[in-house]
């Protein structure tokens, strides 16, 4: 009998989610398994046997303490079934731009707009993982502003404009994988930190003249800049940058009709990232796994404590 070792294990498309997940206890079996992938083990005293009480609490025959499958995890709390959960969970990761508030309410019978939103936030916060493997090779890096008509003018945080720093791998003429961050500002206070956290030392990083990167010299990179010519337009320089650039604008435009909560960028800018970098996928079931694993992983749960009614939208042109 199989024991608990789970090696990714994820239905491949949607007859098969259909399939797998229609009852509680599936879901319910797959959310234990991503959680402790080899088999129950308790957080306090690390001993693996434990007796399941009527309340569904795993509890450590060692030490007694009682441990939630989904306490500190985004089903934290919640009274609506697992299986409603994991169908928003596939529609989030398998749709080509994902799932709109308004869609996912309808799709599945919610009571609220509300409650669909908040849903999704939470999806979008099992979008990052700790740890991930940064950039590597040649990687491009600009900064982009979002919420406004034009890039703008650095430096000068235009009232309306969100400053978003953004890092592509080149793989060839095309791109491989791509960060994106809300900044601050574009001063090397902002952009150095951002680079450090993402991109592998000794990588190749192409910018622009800014000032804001000069610092990287001093740093474990090399550091290539380019510089736009009478010859040579805005788009040849990085290209990279300036696509990832479009298709965001596009989608803000699109999608978000230009409204933008500058209080929640970030968390779109990451649902973002995780779609383009899996992209080429060949299962699409293998992005509802990360974000099951995700899901489950109760370290970032502080991070996922998104704070609610606190809507600021930005209007962009
Ligand atoms: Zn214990």
């Amino acid at each position: 009998m199989k024991q608990f070792v789970i090696t990714e294990d994820f239905p491949e498309n949607e007859m098969e989610f259909d399939k797998r997940f229609s009852d509680e206890q599936a879901c319910y079996d797959y959310l234990f398994r991503n959680r402790w992938p080899t088999g129950f083990v308790c957080s306090r005293c690390r001993h693996a046997k434990y007796w399941l009480s009527s309340r569904k609490l795993f509890i450590c025959t060692n030490c007694q303490f009682h441990h939630s499958l989904t306490a500190g995890t985004i089903f934290h709390g919640t009274r609506k079934k697992l299986k409603l959960w994991f169908k928003a969970l596939w529609w989030f990761t398998t749709r080509k731009t994902g799932i709109s508030a308004m869609t996912l309410k309808a799709l599945l019978g919610l009571g609220s707009y509300d409650t669909a939103w908040t849903w999704l936030h939470k999806l979008r916060s099992c979008t990052i993982r700790d740890g991930r493997e940064k950039l590597s090779g040649m990687v491009e890096v600009d900064e982009i502003y979002v919420g406004g008509r034009h890039s703008g003018k650095r430096g000068r945080g235009a009232e309306n404009k969100l400053a978003v720093v953004v890092a592509a791998e080149k793989h060839g003429k095309g791109i491989g994988r791509i960060r994106l961050q809300v900044v601050e500002n574009c001063s090397g206070n902002e952009l150095v930190p951002f680079i450090k956290t993402n991109i592998a030392s000794g990588s190749t990083v192409m910018t622009d003249g800014w000032k804001g990167y000069n610092s990287l010299e001093k740093e474990d990179y090399r550091h290539q800049q380019v510089f736009q010519t009478k010859a040579v337009n805005k788009e040849s320089v990085l290209p990279g940058v300036h696509l990832v650039a479009s298709l965001i604008k596009r989608l803000f435009l699109g999608t978000y009709h230009g409204r933008m909560d500058r209080n929640h960028l970030q968390r779109y800018l990451d649902e973002y990232a995780f779609r383009f970098n899996r992209k080429n996928t060949k299962f699409v079931g293998k992005r509802f796994y990360r974000i099951v694993q995700q899901s489950v992983n109760s370290i970032p749960f502080i991070r996922r404590n998104i704070i609610l009614g606190n809507i600021n939208p930005l209007v962009a042109n």
